[in-house]
């Protein structure tokens, strides 16, 4: 189901709640509402649809991937980028990594770890600085 996009800052800055097995429907609302939203947006965290919990949906070159509970283990490539984001207005500016790794639970919350570089690296870290209540 395609859900509105939560433009209320103060619900965004909260930290997103870890994730369950409950969550898959959230989870299926989340890659609907981004699909719907493809034109003007490359991912999404749970919490940017109403859902205060850990989980994030974004286009990885081409094929959408959603994770559970990411992490970022390492890092590295420090570079300042410009980024929009749907819920909030305009363009703004921020620091991003060029490399990082991040730990995931897949849809069958089995534990991943899986290395993202460049523009799909840069979308990861602008989705789970929202799981942590972080906007850009
Ligand atoms: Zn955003």
């Amino acid at each position: 189901m395609v859900r509105k996009i939560m433009k209320d800052t103060a619900f965004l800055s909260q930290k997103a709640e870890i994730a369950t097995a409950e969550d898959l429907p959230a989870a299926v609302d989340l890659l609907d509402t981004l699909r719907a939203n493809a034109a003007g947006c490359v991912g999404m965290a749970a919490n940017m649809i109403g859902v205060n919990k850990r989980i994030i949906a974004f286009d990885n070159e081409g094929a959408y991937m959603v994770m559970f509970n990411p992490e970022i283990v390492k890092s590295s490539g420090l570079y300042e980028a410009e980024e929009g984001c749907l819920s909030l207005p305009g363009v703004r500016k921020t620091k991003r990594r060029q490399m990082v790794k991040v730990r995931y639970q897949n849809e069958n919350f089995q534990t991943r770890l899986k290395t993202f570089t460049g523009w799909t690296a840069q979308i990861i870290q602008h989705e789970i600085d929202h799981c942590n209540g972080v906007l850009i």
